[in-house]
């Protein structure tokens, strides 16, 4: 049996197969280019890796192309699409609707289809995704797994925005967060990791890659986090600005004659560590430059470290105490500057840094503490498999199990 999950961007599709028995991923691929010219896939499967060139003109295209690779020749991934049982989707904006990952019908699309104004770059590909792979394999449960639904338990204190209410109530403006299934998947890896109760720790997990995010998870609950009404909120990212002054782009669009839409690809496309370097999003290029004395890489690692600091302490506050810290994504799973940057000084906290262990951790996508042993907080480097929890929930809604009241994932 082999669950398939999906992962449609604008131009991507992004999928992996898992095997329930023995809980491993068979294989992970890519198409790229979905819509333009020039459209390819590339897979890893066992040591292999393949590459095929295909024109996809839409997600439909090459959701038929993920299809026809998975199952074709001797060694193909699935023995043929009827072992495939179940498909979950990954999908970003499940607005107040969703608590938690649900089977897809004709309602929950048309709920989807509503949301498309508050995720206008993700939900309408989700939703090209899901239309596709129901077509191509009708007879089978599809999931839909939101990157808002483990969010959906701050309490309003944290989700409303000081501004008129009835914004709150006519447009839905709140803060509803992001890579939910990343935050969920890795606090509750760490309590695995510590060896105690899920519902008993006080987590900040740091999702820090191109994009990035904090949440407190609070005794198994998400009670705080830092992107907002959109993914542009919150900590220093690639190329997003983040916590700014909301009063500069109103300055600027008047100094500078600027539209809404030029805006917005401003504060999304063109801020952040791009912004700040004027050359770089990736912290290698930025950590690079930094060593060969380049002031505003310099001063852009700081400025990252700082935000980071600053949501950590600001957590702590909100849960009353801090347990542990999670680093995962990109940066997190792989910078160890950046992380010794945002650690330093918290020893009032409770948060010791293991330097080697520190430097240690790096790559490999292996699990690490790197806290000092004797750290009253733990500090924990997770490789965060949004994929995994995608694969589960489809699995135990297939099953009829994911409504037990005892349903809980086993990351162990
Ligand atoms: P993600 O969005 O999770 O794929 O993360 C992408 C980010 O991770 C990019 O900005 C990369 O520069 C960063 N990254 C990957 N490897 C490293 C590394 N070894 N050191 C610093 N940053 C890294």
């Amino acid at each position: 049996m082999s669950i398939l999950t999906l992962n449609c961007g604008s131009s991507s599709v992004k999928y992996s197969v898992y095997d329930p028995e023995p809980k491993s991923f068979v294989c992970r691929g890519i198409v790229e280019r979905v819509g333009l010219s020039g459209s390819f896939l590339r897979q890893q499967h066992g040591q292999a890796e393949s590459r095929i060139e295909r024109d996809c003109a839409d997600h439909s295209a090459a959701v038929q192309l993920v299809l026809e690779v998975l199952t074709t020749g001797d060694s193909s991934p699935v023995r043929d699409v009827a072992s495939i049982r179940a498909v979950g989707h990954r999908t970003v904006h499940g607005g107040e609707k969703f608590a938690r990952s649900a089977r897809v019908t004709p309602e929950l699309v048309k709920t989807l289809d509503a949301l498309s104004s508050l995720a206008p770059l993700h939900n309408p590909p989700n939703l090209a995704g899901i239309r596709a792979a129901q077509a191509l394999l009708p007879d089978i449960p599809h999931v839909a797994v939101f990157d808002t639904a483990f969010h959906q338990t701050m309490p309003p204190e944290a989700y409303l925005y000081p501004l008129p209410y009835e914004w709150y109530e006519r447009h839905g403006i709140r803060r509803y967060g992001f890579h939910g299934t990343s935050h969920l998947y890795v606090s509750k890896r760490a309590a695995v990791l510590l060896g105690r109760p899920y519902d008993t720790l006080r987590i900040v997990t740091l999702h820090v890659g191109n994009g990035a995010s904090a949440a407190a998870v609070c005794c198994g609950r998400s009670v705080d986090t830092s992107m907002g009404f959109t993914p542009l909120e919150g900590l220093v990212m690639g190329t997003r600005c983040g916590w700014i002054d909301p009063a500069i782009p109103l300055f600027v669009m008047q100094a500078e004659g600027l539209d809404a839409a030029e805006m917005d690809r401003l504060l999304n496309k063109q801020s952040g560590l791009l912004g700040l370097t004027g050359r770089f999003s990736d912290r290698r290029d930025i950590e690079k430059a930094a060593d060969e004395g380049d002031a505003r890489c310099t001063h852009a690692i700081a400025i990252e470290a700082l935000s980071l600091k600053k949501v950590i302490g600001a957590y702590a506050a909100a849960m009353g105490g801090l347990d542990c810290v999670v680093f995962t994504a990109g940066v997190g799973e792989n910078s160890a500057r950046i992380r010794e940057k945002a650690l330093s000084g918290l020893a009032f906290l409770g948060i010791h840094l293991d330097p080697a262990a520190n430097e240690h951790a790096r790559g490999g996508k292996a699990e690490a503490r790197i806290s000092r042993t004797d750290s009253p907080v733990r500090v924990l480097v997770i490789p965060t498999d949004e994929e995994l929890v995608i694969a589960e929930d489809s699995l135990a809604i297939l099953e009829g199990r994911f409504d037990a009241p005892d349903f809980d994932y086993s990351f162990d």
